[in-house]
């Protein structure tokens, strides 16, 4: 079931902005439509293929079906609500769409002799009038990356090809008189570099979807739903820390209820160096958040001694989180208790982004039961909280777009990600304070050489760690038995495949860790990790 989501009389998105549906039948690309269609400032969301279109209180622009492993010829594969016909939108099949729309209207799909994999070109066919439209401006052809093993046996009736390979002779269809479209390529991926004029085409020029998301339009809309669904009273408390998610959502809901909004953030004694006082400088003073810090370190601390195993370190530490901050919430509840401006706290904020929530509905087979999405360890439930999420429409870099819009400064807008357990997993064995002294010193050292040199922006995630075995360096004559530091710098755009970042000479390296040897007292070694995910992670436990 979906609703329109409105809140208060103030409607969600979908409702306010021209919305192209997307409807994912469980390919791996389908997110990339959605952000395809976003980064041409059209508003796009996704739903499972199995969405029933009367359950849909909002009218979308146009449909896009998606790719996916199934063949539409199976006994159980996946089809779309034939009520989408009756919308009477635009509707563009993608792989698996175009077999599905080939289907729905001639069931003459059937498995091919062999898979057709890789980069291909593609002819467009010229007719007259609307068919034309989805490959205008590319009339010379384009290159494509093709994925697909079934294939169309003969056209449906009143179809016409609009695109042909060497191989494929219906690379893209078209409907002869309704705005139906198939392609047998997939747009979406960086490999079809042409692909987001095709997606652009159907959109804008044949949709006719406004480019008119931005997050300049967004923040308004967003302040006014966050203050009808919280009404004038009640308050809202969220964890920060110092991360863009939690930095911008924490900004947004400043915005748009002050100080009844209560930030809190933890020092769970295992951050950056000096990170507790940067981030309340930067939030506090610098955003005007209303946030409170609680050092706890010495609670952190004094659990991790003698852990050394990195699941019951990351327990120690989600589990003493929860505890400070509950009661936290419980204080900031009894103060607010008696004042006449405020009510009670009502909700907790959760930096959830648009990936979370795609997870959470997309297609993951004709049995699969769809899951709801948690990631904060049951404690709204706990708390008897209702859960706000003001990022939930929001891709990452949407995020960025929309903290830079309220005037959040670039250097935490684009700060690389930090692990909840922070560096207590960037130490492999026992947590000591000596140990978190060292990592967090030579991680200082070697951030601020990588933003002194500007590879900041260019590396997606760095940091240095304790690798906690010892070994032997000779200072100022002294025999050390010292520590190895491990530093780490990947590049990636999804974090799910990252390389380890290959712009360093090897001067420059030897330049920063002779200083990380010198000034950080206890190392012994510096190392640099070359290892790519996979085989390896990012960090490294
Ligand atoms: N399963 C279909 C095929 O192999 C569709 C594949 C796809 O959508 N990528 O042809």
């Amino acid at each position: 079931m979906v609703t329109n989501g409105e809140i208060n009389g103030v409607p969600p998105p979908h409702t306010i902005f021209d919305t192209i549906l997307v409807l994912d039948f469980g390919s791996q690309y389908t997110h990339l439509i959605t952000r395809r269609l976003r980064e041409l400032n059209v508003y796009s969301e996704m739903l499972p293929c199995t969405q029933k279109i009367a359950d849909l209180a909002w009218k979308p622009k146009g449909v896009i079906l998606s790719g996916g492993p199934y063949s539409v010829y199976a006994e159980d594969a996946p089809h779309v609500d034939p009520a989408v016909f009756d919308l009477n939108v635009p509707i563009l099949g993608i792989c698996y769409g175009l077999q599905e729309l080939a289907w729905h209207f001639g069931k003459n799909v059937a498995a091919g002799e062999k898979r057709e994999y890789g980069r291909t070109n593609v002819q467009v066919t010229r007719h007259n009038g609307h068919i034309d439209h989805l490959f205008d401006g590319l009339e010379d052809g384009l290159e494509v990356w093709m994925s697909h093993g079934d294939k169309l046996s003969k056209l449906p009736d009143n179809w016409v090809t609009t695109a042909t390979t060497s191989n494929a002779p219906y690379a893209g269809i078209a409907h002869s008189s309704k705005p139906y479209y198939g392609i047998q390529f997939h747009p979406e991926v960086t490999h079809t570099p042409m692909g987001k004029y095709v997606i652009k085409n159907f959109a804008v020029g044949i949709c006719k979807a406004q480019q008119n998301w931005t997050m300049g339009a967004f923040v308004d809309k967003e302040i006014a739903r966050i203050r009808g669904l919280v009404g004038d009273k009640a308050q809202v408390i969220g964890a920060v820390s110092g991360g863009v998610d939690s930095t911008v959502a924490a900004k947004l809901m400043q915005k748009a209820i002050g100080d009844r909004f209560h930030a809190v953030m933890v020092d769970n004694g295992v951050l950056r160096l000096n990170e507790a006082i940067e981030v309340e400088q930067n939030l506090r003073e610098g955003l005007g958040i209303n946030l409170t810090v609680i050092d706890a370190s010495k609670l952190f601390l004094g659990r991790l001694a003698g852990v050394s195993d990195p699941e019951k370190k990351r327990k120690i530490i989600g589990n003493t989180f929860i505890d400070i901050f509950q009661d936290e919430a419980k204080r900031i509840a009894a103060a607010a208790e008696n004042t006449e401006r405020a009510g009670k706290i009502e909700w907790f904020l959760q930096g959830t982004l648009y990936p979370d929530v795609i997870e959470s509905i997309s297609f993951k087979g004709p049995s699969a039961t769809i899951k709801t999405h948690h990631n904060v360890g049951g404690l709204p439930e706990k708390m008897d909280l209702k859960l706000i999420e003001p990022l939930r429409e929001l891709f990452k870099d949407e995020v960025r777009a929309l903290g830079t819009e309220m005037g959040i400064p670039d250097d935490l807008v684009w700060r690389h990600p930090f692990p909840g357990p922070g560096i207590a997993i960037r130490i492999i064995g026992e947590v000591t304070p000596d140990r978190v002294r060292i990592a967090q010193e030579a991680d200082k050292i070697w951030i601020s050489e990588i933003k002194e040199a500007e590879y900041y922006r260019a590396i997606s995630q760095a940091y240095a760690a304790v690798l906690g075995v010892k070994a032997v360096a000779v200072v100022g004559d002294q025999r050390l038995h010292g520590e190895i530091i491990h530093l780490r710098a990947v590049q990636t755009t999804d974090f799910m495949t990252a390389d380890a970042f290959e712009d360093f000479s090897l001067k420059w390296l030897k330049r920063v860790s002779g200083r990380i040897a010198n000034e950080v007292s206890g190392v012994a070694r510096v190392v640099y990790e070359t290892t790519s995910k996979p085989p390896a992670t990012i960090e490294l436990e």
